[in-house]
């Protein structure tokens, strides 16, 4: 049975880009006959809104976009993540290294342009050191097991070097809170999650995840990585590039908006929300139901 999910981060209202996330996981959803839960991912607490969770759900039921099941938040969720992290063993070790020092030693740049963990603290603390965080190590660049393929449902064959990329990685922060990365593959097992459907934004995040994934002896997921609403000058629509929150009472027009940036086109305008899906859910299904 297909389970999706659209797992918004509580950091503001659901934005043109976040729409497209939440619009393609719930088309891909419909087009398998499958269910679709909505995720609240407020894992890191310092950058969450108070309501915005309440304000994303609603809006999401406004343009006919409800969940089939509990939604569940990760901050109710930490011996879930606990009981996980406690699993890996010797896969983790204390990192006392502040990111300063990270990025003075740094060598190299991961794809996020964070720096790559120079690997300082990896067998052992330094007597005078104390723990800040908790990292993943990752196989050397030359081994196998650390070279990460997936096949991606929009942007096809992806191979990931997690030593030359990433670097070993933390799962639990200096301040205290889970890492997404880790939060994230969790929630996806443990709600039996068949099918990832998000922005293109995480598609760099993927390989980290199946890594863990495989760690864990989790199922892993299918993947579809849609690529990302940008404006005209070329930038992601979000918060910080002053998108503006969707104009909730107009849902037809921002849907019409979504589903033509995910390439699909319709063969008429609808002229209600319920037609919009009636009409888009087999055009989604046409593009990607075998994919
Ligand atoms: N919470 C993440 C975000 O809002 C999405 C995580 C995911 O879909 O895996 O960017």
């Amino acid at each position: 049975m297909y389970v999706g999910r659209f797992a918004p981060s509580p950091t503001g209202p659901l934005h043109a880009g976040s729409l497209v996330a939440a619009l393609a996981s719930f088309l891909d959803a419909r087009a398998h006959q499958g269910r679709w839960l909505i995720r609240i991912e407020d894992i890191d607490e310092a950058r969450t809104v108070a309501g915005a969770a309440d304000h994303i759900i609603q809006t999401l039921a406004a343009f006919g976009m409800r969940t089939d099941g509990e939604i569940v938040t990760q901050s109710h969720r930490k011996a879930l993540y606990s009981a996980a992290f406690d699993k890996l063993g010797d896969a983790v070790y204390p990192c006392a290294c502040s990111r300063k020092e990270i990025a003075d030693s740094r060598v190299t740049l991961a794809t996020d342009g964070a720096a790559i963990y120079p690997g300082t603290c990896r067998h052992g603390l330094a007597p005078d050191r104390a723990a800040r965080a908790w990292r993943v190590r990752v196989p050397g660049t030359t081994d196998p097991q650390g070279l990460i393929h997936f096949h991606d449902r929009w942007q096809g064959p992806i191979t990931e070097n997690l030593a030359e990329h990433v670097g070993d990685f933390v799962l639990k922060r200096a301040d205290g809170f889970w890492a997404y990365q880790l939060a994230v593959i969790v929630d996806d097992a443990e709600q039996g999650v068949t099918d990832v459907v998000r922005g293109a934004d995480l598609l760099e995040s993927t390989a980290r995840q199946i890594y863990l994934q495989q760690l864990l002896r989790f199922s892993i997921p299918r993947y579809l990585h849609v690529t990302e609403v940008v404006n005209d000058r070329g930038e992601k629509l979000s918060k910080q590039t002053g998108a503006q929150p969707l104009d909730v009472g107009n849902p037809l027009s921002a849907l019409m908006q979504a589903v033509a940036h995910c390439g699909l086109m319709l063969d008429r305008t609808p002229r209600s929300v319920d037609e919009f899906w009636a009409m888009a859910i087999p055009a989604w299904g046409q593009r990607f139901r075998d994919r």
